[in-house]
């Protein structure tokens, strides 16, 4: 291996040095065909390899280690996906009916499910192709004669095309000091294993299985998003040097991160968390959030059943209970189209993305609307409780969800059930329509929370899912930035407090100039919060609202993203590159 650099997603920040360790090779087996007579067999050997996969998972399950002790459930679903009928079913019937071999036909039935899990709108959905491609690994080591040895001794940097996390389980947790894979995106469990983990992570590397051997040495850096393969004396000491000083900033970030987010000039900014289900609620204490700005209810409805009021009420009561005093601000459920429910048939609409989407596919499905609003509004009993409307577009939307809480309530006082009386109500402000009325809409509810992931594709016109046009999910576009900074104003006219709480929320050039706006809230996922508190305490206004000035005249987001790194750069010195994780720029066709 030669000195080389590549390049991946970082999903998890941090600086590794170690040795390579394969776990397993890539999805590439045999392509045979077979007769009649051999027919049973090939059946007969897959069937034996999901079964030798599925005591596997459950000699994992039985000694799990304990930092990974949350994951059973995970496992768990592994175990059901080697028993899926989508899965294994398909690839029997494939032997069958195209008369090939068993890891001929696993391999296209992996690759099947895996695209159709790709093309899904929902970033959670569209990472559990992760997960199946990974049973399809485990099969297919399973069908070569059994699984081989699982990494090597030793410590090192793991290095997979996929993870599951019954890989990583059957690892020492302590053996893992980095994570390298070729698939997997920032939802995937090698993303949320790795920060459980809190080791380095970089999905999506590409070359990574031709690049680097068994034993080779390499620097991961989860802060660029880098690997450094074959690294010489001088990029050793360069690490060294640099991963002491990371370290030593995030300890002092976490440290500090309960107090207040107060800028140089003493204006408060809170900063709250982004969670995705209940089980995320342990990293609240260490992370010194000031409550949650966006608690995603979708987790609850991907089983197959529905869930009822009183599992969706046991959930947000537990969560309002355990942030009180502090705030938790529910999101109603957020689906639609093809993020569909698995319990309900797909709509099949001809531009999802522009079709049934949130408070649109919750105000059709009033009944199921009902039941979450009702289990909010008895959890707003438990603690400090405020609700927020997704994929808002105008103020009759707002008006309705009122109606429906106002009869709720008596429904509740009917059956003398303890609720909140009145809870405050937000809106996402994400659509061209929510920037234009923001002043009307501002009038109609109690908060903002701006989510700039889908304002910035809804404004630049650009599918999520089309890499072909990914260049252009570019937050510091002047369409942009001139839509915050009328929404923040219009919030702030009517009186009305405004957060942000997508991803822009954890740049360091969101922060800065969405300081400089105004800005009462931000909102990100709990390892980005110690870090925006800490930068905010650097920051003063008066800079950030100059800052906000020079980028409205910027004539493209290159020339304002430009501008705003050599500002902060100056501002902060090295911090400057620990907090730009994960926000690098696509760059143009
Ligand atoms: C957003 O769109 O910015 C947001 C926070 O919501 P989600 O990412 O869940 O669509
Ligand atoms: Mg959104």
């Amino acid at each position: 291996m030669a000195r080389a650099v590549i390049f991946g997603i970082s999903v998890s920040p941090g600086l590794a040095l170690g040795r390579i360790r394969h776990l397993h090779g890539a999805l590439r087996g045999e392509r045979r065909r077979i007769t009649d007579e051999t027919i049973p067999a090939e059946e007969e050997a897959l069937r034996r390899a999901a079964a030798q996969v599925r005591a596997a998972l459950e000699k994992t399950l039985a000694a799990m280690p304990a930092p990974l002790a949350d994951y059973d459930e995970i496992v768990a679903a592994q175990m059901e996906l080697a028993r899926d009928p989508r899965l294994l079913g398909t690839a029997l019937a494939r032997i069958r009916h195209r008369k090939i071999c068993a890891v001929w036909a696993l391999e296209e039935t992996v690759e099947e499910l895996c695209d159709l899990f790709r093309g899904m709108d929902d970033p959670y959905l569209r990472d559990r192709a992760q997960d199946v491609r990974a049973m399809g690994l485990r099969l297919g080591e399973a069908l070569a004669g059994g699984a081989a040895p699982r990494g090597g001794p030793g410590a090192g940097v793991l290095v997979a095309e996929d993870l599951s996390p019954a890989d990583v389980m059957e690892l020492e947790p302590d053996a893992i000091l980095g994570i390298l894979t070729a698939e997997g995106g920032p939802t995937s469990h090698t993303a949320i294993l790795a920060r459980s983990l809190r080791v380095p992570a970089l999905v999506g590397v590409t070359g990574l299985p031709d690049a680097a051997r068994d034993g080779e040495t390499v620097i991961v850096d989860g802060l660029s998003g880098c690997v450094l393969l074959d690294p010489d004396e001088e990029d050793l000491a360069r690490y060294a040097r640099r991963k002491e000083s990371y370290e030593s900033w995030e300890r002092h970030a976490r440290a500090t991160s309960r107090r207040p987010a107060e800028s140089r000039d003493g204006v408060r900014v809170s900063v709250r968390v982004n969670l995705e289900n209940a089980a995320e609620l342990r990293e609240l204490a260490g992370c010194g959030a000031d409550g949650v700005g966006l608690y995603r209810t979708e987790f609850a409805y991907l089983g197959k059943e529905l869930p009822g009021e009183d599992a969706l009420f046991a959930e947000y009561a537990a969560v309002a209970s355990h942030v009180a005093p502090e705030q938790v601000i529910f999101r109603t459920l957020d689906v639609g189209a093809d993020k569909a429910l698995p319990a309900h048939a797909a709509l099949r609409e001809p531009n999802p993305a522009l079709g049934l989407r949130g408070i649109r596919f919750c105000l059709a499905h009033e009944e199921l609307f009902r039941a979450q609003l009702r289990a909010l509004l008895r959890a707003g009993a438990e603690g400090n409780v405020a609700l927020m409307l997704p994929m808002i577009t105008d103020s009759r939307e707002v008006r309705s969800v009122r109606r429906i809480l106002q009869e709720l309530r008596q429904e509740l006082r009917a059956r003398g059930l303890a609720h909140a009386g009145r809870l405050p109500l937000g809106v996402m402000v994400e659509t061209p329509a929510a920037i234009l009325t923001a002043d009307t809409l501002a009038r109609e509810c109690d908060f903002f929370s701006i989510g700039t992931n889908d304002l910035v594709h809804y404004l630049m016109a650009i599918d999520r899912n089309n890499r072909h046009v990914a260049y252009l999910h570019e937050p510091l576009h002047p369409a942009v930035v001139r839509s915050l900074k009328r929404v923040v104003d219009a919030a702030h006219r009517e009186g009305i407090p405004v957060s942000v709480c997508g991803e822009f929320a954890s740049d360091p050039c969101g922060v800065a100039l969405l300081l400089g706006m105004g800005i009462d809230a931000l909102s990100a996922a709990p390892r980005f919060v110690p870090g925006i508190k800490h930068m905010l305490r650097k920051l003063d206004t008066d800079t950030c609202a100059e800052l906000v000035h020079t980028v409205l005249t910027m004539p493209d987001a290159g020339a304002a993203r430009q501008n705003i790194h050599e500002r902060l750069r100056r501002l902060l010195g090295q911090e400057f590159s620990f907090l730009a994780t994960n926000h690098a720029t696509p760059g143009q066709p």
